[in-house]
């Protein structure tokens, strides 16, 4: 290891994503016990979704894994994004009948993406494809700005909300292919079904989601 990324580590010690414990730097980004411990989804384990043919999602979200979600999302931890690729790559691996053909992601609005400093479902997606040695990339715009959905209740508020806030950005990008959109939360699924409905009337083929978390 060269002496910048020791000094690095003296100065920043690696630490767990989920339970925030100081590991050594070789590990995978999260310790030992939260191996054994995250409330995983299991596997082969779906949601059937409207416009979308189902998500998949490895994590339940819930205990550690929400708080983590939430430093990534709006306490800037955005280096977990690498760490999170992992699991779900390894969710989608599992999963080889998806048969997607472009990777890409649920997009915030440029006025939150200028306020938070990044697009977290980007990074997911960017590092989820990393992973799987491919490149992940823009389908959908959010041109304006909604109500943040976790400050409404049911699945009809929300779609409510949400209808026509998201643009395909290249139709020629999507016509008659498979598009797996990744996003980091999925709780009612109404944000993924509106997207998906976005991308099957742009010319997409099918549209199938794979989100880090989900909710029980
Ligand atoms: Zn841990």
């Amino acid at each position: 290891m060269g002496f910048i990324s020791s000094l690095l580590d003296l100065l920043f010690p690696p630490k767990c994503v989920f339970c925030s414990k100081v590991i050594g730097s070789g590990d995978e980004g999260w310790c030992d016990k939260c191996t054994e411990s995250l409330p995983y989804v299991g596997k082969n384990v779906r949601q059937d979704g409207e416009f979308y043919e189902f998500c998949v999602s490895p994590l339940f979200y819930k205990g550690q894994v929400r708080k983590s979600i939430l430093r990534f999302k709006f306490r800037g931890a955005a280096s977990y994004a690498s760490v999170y690729g992992k699991f779900l790559a390894e969710c989608i691996r599992e999963n080889p009948d998806i048969g997607y053909e472009i990777i890409s992601w649920v997009p915030l609005s440029s006025n939150r993406e200028r306020s938070r400093g990044y697009d977290q479902a980007m990074l997911l997606a960017l590092a989820t494809a990393l992973e799987l040695d491919d490149v992940a990339v823009e389908t959908l715009t959010k041109p304006h700005d909604v109500q943040a959905q976790s400050e409404l209740g049911g699945r009809d508020e929300r779609s409510a909300n949400i209808s026509g806030a998201y643009a395909v950005m290249d139709p020629d990008l999507i016509q008659g292919k498979c598009v797996l959109l990744i996003d980091d939360v999925v709780t009612t699924g109404s944000t993924l079904a509106e997207c998906a409905k976005v991308l099957l009337s742009g010319g997409a083929s099918r549209v199938v989601c794979a989100a880090l978390a989900r909710g029980e």
